[in-house]
């Protein structure tokens, strides 16, 4: 073989494993942050806590129905957490924009998440960036009850529950559901909507009471007795433990979900 082909072959060699580099750091990497294992709730939770992430804003887009809109206590909870644990900015838009007539008035099982991706294509306005600048965090406040069948959704999809109802989900690494009317009429909402928070930073459910993380939540809807406080019964805040592994998420240099 010529020297001069060995070049030729030396550098059609270089750019054709610099093409390929290029397709997987600016194609293949992003794709799969978005569409694919990523769907998991949690695998974005460095994406939206480290301080190495790309991303600098996290929108949180809160579309309810009418009547649904969250307690303002809530919301203002939500945007502290978010901020003491990301250290970045935090922006949260409301909107009213889920017509009655998009959602049944129960919804079984699976179909909850046939009505939510039609949900999300409807009314959406914020979406996380392709490399960088916004993040989004979308939630949903409906005016629906959900009973989620006999199937086990505690790995992909788990929901919070009350000893009545369903009253929150993360369906995704991004998004989450609030059966507003399914609420009692305390100050539960804080703790469910920090619950699902949770989910989406990662954690899966424990058993240890008065953790913001377990599952089930003992509802009283006029308070266990008269004289009882009812806020002792929700937890507003995530355990040591939660606080120390979110500490170490903010500190991680590792940002896509395959490296958690
Ligand atoms: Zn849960």
């Amino acid at each position: 073989m010529s020297e001069s082909v060995l070049k030729t072959l030396v550098i059609y060699t270089i750019i054709l494993v610099t093409a390929v580099a290029l397709a997987v750091v600016l194609i293949l990497i992003p794709a799969y942050v978005h569409y694919g294992e990523s769907h998991i709730p949690g695998s974005y939770n460095a994406m939206y806590l480290s301080k190495y992430s790309p991303y600098k804003t996290i929108v949180v887009e809160i579309d309810y129905q009418p009547g649904m809109e969250p307690a303002p206590e809530t919301v203002e909870a939500l945007q502290q957490q978010i901020e003491m644990y990301s250290g970045k900015e935090v922006l949260i838009y409301l909107d009213q924009d889920i017509e009655d007539e998009e959602v049944p008035p129960v919804i079984y099982g699976d179909d909850l998440f046939k009505t939510t991706s039609m949900l999300q294509e409807q009314n959406r306005d914020h979406w996380t960036g392709w490399f960088g600048g916004n993040i989004t965090l979308y939630i949903l406040y409906l005016d629906t009850v959900w009973h989620p069948d006999d199937q086990d959704y505690s790995s992909h999809m788990p929901a919070a529950s009350t000893n009545l109802y369903s009253v929150g989900v993360t369906y995704a690494a991004d998004s989450i559901i609030i059966f507003k009317s399914s609420l009692p009429q305390n100050d539960i909402e804080t703790t469910i909507l920090l619950h699902e928070l949770g989910h989406i930073w990662g954690f899966g459910h424990t058993n240890e009471s008065g953790n913001i993380m377990n599952a089930e939540f003992e509802v009283y809807t006029n308070g266990p007795s008269p004289d009882d406080v009812v806020e002792t019964q929700y937890p507003k805040e995530f355990g040591p433990a939660q606080k120390e592994e979110l500490a170490r998420l903010h500190e991680t240099m590792h940002i896509l979900p395959l490296f958690n």
